[in-house]
């Protein structure tokens, strides 16, 4: 979901929505924001209707409820999105509070003058001075009151400010967590996905140059591992070629976690013998290591990975570029694994 709203237009909707927000049971979070900035900006009908039912049955929203409607009507978080969400939330609150001071100050200097003004009608004119005493210390009084005001509403502001930087610091939080993968460190599906479609979308091919080309890998009889050892066991090993693939992806490549014990490297400008050079160290340096379970001193039976390597054809379809890399890594598998196939084209 794009958020595509002027910040005239974004501003009224963070003022229609943090009211509502705070009286609800939900603590004030991105993903309550998101529900009720689309519910004040009428995004959906469907999320007005399912959060008005809602509020007509219970009153409130708690945190299940609103999480609920983020998941089913607001979906995942765009990280994209919920960074531009952030940042819009942080410049909208700087503004504020740097006119607020500035009126502040205008304030304040406006109360000096009239106080200067007073002392001189005081000292130099005395007919004056007996009528406009009164009047001028009561402009001073309300000047007081309104400089007053207006260091209240700083203070406010500066509250507020303190916590959209805590609110943008966890959808940062938020955003980086949606792209990795917890258990490996490496990158996850998603970010796989959407690094892939960037890479594709600029890539310029022509014969004989670098092009994106794809690594997948997949550990071999890892079932095994995991009946004959445990599942803790199967993360740690997961966690060990993650490290392997880490070591050996170079600094352009995208290294991800992108099923359960399957990996991809993606590399955006390389030659397809660069990439199988790649493929086959890690080969190697998985099948060399020998992985100790936690608290036990044997060295275990080795683990291995089946690989395939291939290129991106010029306007061939994400697809099939992938499938070419599946049929490959297959290949090793039926070849007796442990091995790198190449898959050209
Ligand atoms: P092959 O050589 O043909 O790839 O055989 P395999 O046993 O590796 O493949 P299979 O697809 O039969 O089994 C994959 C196993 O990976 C099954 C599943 O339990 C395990 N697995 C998937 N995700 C995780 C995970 O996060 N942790 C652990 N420990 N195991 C996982
Ligand atoms: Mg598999
Ligand atoms: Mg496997």
């Amino acid at each position: 979901m794009k958020y595509t709203d002027t910040l005239e237009r974004s501003t009224e909707y963070l003022r229609m929505a943090l009211p509502l927000m705070s009286k609800q049971a939900t603590a004030l979070h991105p993903v309550s924001y998101a529900v009720w900035y689309d519910y004040v900006a009428k995004r959906t009908p469907e999320l007005c209707q399912a959060v008005d039912g809602h509020l007509a049955r219970h009153g409130q929203l708690d945190e299940v409820a609103t999480e609920t409607l983020f998941r089913q009507h607001v979906a995942e978080i765009n990280p994209q999105a919920a960074k531009q969400v952030a940042d819009g939330f942080q410049r909208i609150l700087s503004g504020m509070a740097v006119s607020a001071a500035e009126a502040g100050d205008q304030t304040a200097k406006y109360g000096s003058s009239l106080s200067r003004l007073n002392d001189i009608l005081q000292a130099d004119n005395p007919q004056h001075a007996a009528q406009t005493p009164q009047a001028v210390a009561e402009i001073l009084q309300g000047t007081r009151a309104m400089t007053d005001a207006m260091a209240g509403l700083q203070r406010n502001l500066e509250n507020s400010q303190r916590e959209i930087t805590v609110l943008r610091e966890e959808v940062l939080r938020a955003r980086h967590e949606s792209l990795v993968d917890s258990l490996t460190g490496l990158a996850n599906r998603r970010a796989f996905d959407q690094q892939l479609s960037i890479c594709l979308a600029g890539a310029q091919i022509s014969a004989g140059h670098s092009a994106p080309c794809l690594v997948t890998a997949d550990i071999d009889h890892f079932k095994r591992v995991n009946d004959t050892y445990g599942h803790n066991f199967g993360d740690q090993v997961l966690r060990a070629v993650a490290q392997v693939l880490k070591a050996c992806a170079g600094q352009d490549s995208v290294a991800a976690r992108t099923g359960g014990e399957e990996f991809s490297i993606l590399l955006p400008r390389a030659m397809l013998p660069d990439a199988t050079i790649m493929a086959e160290k890690i080969r190697s340096a998985v099948s060399r290591s020998r992985i100790r379970r936690q608290g036990a001193d044997e060295a275990l039976a080795k683990v291995t990975v089946s690989l395939g390597v291939t290129l991106y054809r010029a306007g061939e379809e994400v697809r099939e570029f992938l499938e070419r890399a599946d049929r490959a890594l297959y290949a090793s598998k039926t070849g007796g694994r442990d091995r790198v196939t190449v898959m050209a084209a």
